[in-house]
């Protein structure tokens, strides 16, 4: 029986030790690893001493395990105890100093247990002569102070754990719940144990409970994530994003702000504080922003609200603030806010610049289209009278005659041409003569309606378009502009001048009729004006086409009225 003590204490080890090997691989890339690696080869040696414990050796020979014990319970505790701290917190590290203080006890122990002067104070009333295979323990004061000073270890490790399986983030949550569980057979059959102090003639099952603790744990660092690089880069990624992450407490409190929080802090509010820990949040972002993002006072479900928000703080600088409340589960319990503050001074820039050119763009569009309207009007007009030329009443006659029917009523063209124009050039020259042709077209625009065309087609030779005009309407308007005409007096530099202009009117009436055949009727009807003497109008009979001649049959406008 005791042989196979012996074997069970001896050969366990090679797994932990297999282990733990495996864990001091990783000392690098996983903070728990050393901590591991500890725990795993206390057990080890714990174990490998009790086998030698038990093995069929002399007493004094046996005897030499227990120090080695002590140290291997020192190792086991402490790393242990290490876990549980990196499991609450991975970034959490043993300085040098607390590391050599953590050593005093085990070896102090140990050196105390075999100095003959203090040996009796270590093991008490122990027998290290019993006999091979049982181990008879009963230990003395120090021995007790040893245990005591080990529950602390493994009872402090405990609580954390608890801890962090009520509370923890939802990985080392169940890595929590796992190492308690396994470390709950060790610490319960060593305590029996310990308590009852009377280990006569038992084998101290501890360092196997904690071979299945040690294993367990190893499984959960290095297999299942635990301590994984995931709260580590987390924190990183916190701590070098380019987003500031303000946390505040349930009463408004910043209690936790990343560098590049602190370096927009420093920009909005030059006055805050060096170091803002503990200042109020609203004080620190002013009342602005606060009011913009943060609606004041819980909501009413006892957390605080979230808001969302892009704020001109000052002059140029424009941020994106997020807030959510964070903590504070569990009925009238409220937890603190988490604000995410984006600069997006840049891209608020960019837009307002693009804006600005989109504005530019639209006025300078504006602009090429009444340049290209005012070029589209000047290519119409007549540069010396402003009355439109040739080539907008040849296109909007062609439009007008094309209209003209039974709806729209018939097209008037009128004819007009200035009697003896020629002498007014021969007696005051031609600048003379421009002045006197521009106050004729100003007779003309002034008699004729918005909707007729008014246009200068030669030297002295005017046209007008009257739409929706029949026959003797036309001869109507006419022979008011020839009398307007005849009526106007004209400056010349010698004083004025009264003249006179000579009328021809044609009418589209007939299904068919063209734009030009209808101007050539109506300056037939003025060249037989001219013919007549001058000073009056003429108006071209009905239907009057090129098969009546050169001339067509006309009629002196004073003849149509007087015989009407
Ligand atoms: P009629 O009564 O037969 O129409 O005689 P008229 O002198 O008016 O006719 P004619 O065709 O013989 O002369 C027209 C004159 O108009 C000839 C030309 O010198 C003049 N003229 C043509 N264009 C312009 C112009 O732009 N400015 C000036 N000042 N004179 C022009
Ligand atoms: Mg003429
Ligand atoms: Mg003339």
């Amino acid at each position: 029986m005791g042989m196979l003590w012996v074997l069970a204490f001896g050969l366990a080890p090679l797994l932990t030790a297999g282990v733990g090997a495996a864990a001091w691989q990783h000392r690098r890339d996983n903070p728990g690893a050393r901590a591991l690696t500890l725990t795993l080869a206390g057990i080890s040696g714990w174990s490998l001493a009790c086998a030698w414990l038990l093995a069929p050796l002399s007493a004094g020979l046996r005897s030499v395990a227990y120090p080695a014990v002590f140290v291997c319970v020192g190792a086991t505790v402490v790393g242990f105890w290490a876990l549980s701290r990196l499991l609450a917190d991975p970034r959490w590290r043993t300085s040098r100093r607390t590391a050599l203080l953590l050593t005093v006890e085990p070896v102090a122990l140990a050196v105390l247990s075999v100095l003959p002067a203090t040996a009796d104070l270590v093991f008490g009333r122990t027998d290290l002569t019993a006999p091979t295979g049982t181990v008879h323990l009963v230990g003395g004061p120090l021995f007790l102070l040893h245990s005591l000073y080990s529950y602390a270890f493994i009872g402090g490790s405990l609580l954390r754990l608890l801890r962090v399986a009520r509370g923890g983030a939802p990985l080392a949550r169940r890595q929590a719940v796992v190492l308690l569980v396994s470390a709950v057979p060790p610490t319960v059959g060593n305590l029996t144990m310990t308590l009852s102090m009377r280990g006569e003639g038992v084998v101290d099952l501890t360092p196997l409970f904690f071979i299945v603790t040690g294993l367990i744990a190893g499984w959960a660092v290095l297999r299942a994530g635990l301590l994984e690089v995931v709260p580590v880069a987390r924190d990183q990624v916190v701590e070098t994003m380019t987003d500031g992450v303000l946390v505040s407490d349930s009463e408004g409190r910043l209690v936790d702000l990343n560098p590049a929080a602190r370096r927009i802090l420093r920009r909005v509010r030059p006055d805050a504080p060096a170091d803002p820990i503990g200042e109020r949040f609203a004080d620190l972002v002013g009342p602005e922003l606060l009011a913009a993002v943060l609606p004041d006072g819980p909501a009413v479900d006892g957390t605080w609200a979230s808001g969302h928000a892009v704020v001109q703080v000052t002059d140029g600088v424009w941020l994106d603030v997020q807030t959510v409340p964070v903590g504070g589960r569990g009925r009238g319990r409220r937890g603190g806010r988490l604000t995410v503050v984006r600069d997006v001074s840049a891209e608020q820039r960019r837009e307002a610049d693009l804006r600005r050119l989109n504005a530019e763009l639209a006025e300078h569009v504006t602009t090429v289209e009444r340049l290209r309207a005012a070029l589209a009007e000047e290519a119409v007009r007549d540069p010396l009278t402003g009355l439109h030329n040739r080539r907008h009443l040849d296109r909007e006659l062609d439009r007008a005659v094309a209209a003209a029917g039974p709806g729209t009523g018939a097209v008037a063209v009128v004819a007009v041409d200035v009697d003896h124009f020629k002498s007014v050039n021969d007696r005051w020259g031609h600048a003379a003569g421009d002045d006197v042709l521009r106050s004729v077209a100003d007779e003309l625009r002034a008699s004729a309606r918005a909707e007729d065309v008014v246009a200068r087609v030669g030297g002295e030779e005017f046209v007008l378009v009257l739409a929706g005009t029949d026959s003797r309407t036309a001869a109507g308007r006419a022979e008011e502009l020839r009398a307007r005409c005849a009526a106007r007096v004209h400056a010349v530099p010698t004083g004025s001048l009264g003249l006179t202009v000579s009328i021809g009117v044609a009418v589209a009436d007939a299904a068919g009729d063209r734009g030009g055949t209808v101007l050539a009727r109506a300056d037939r009807a003025l060249y037989a004006a001219k013919a007549a003497g001058r000073d009056r109008v003429v108006v071209a009979a009905p239907g009057a086409g090129d098969a009546d001649g050169p001339m067509g049959p006309v009629a002196d406008v004073r003849d149509v009225f007087s015989a009407s």
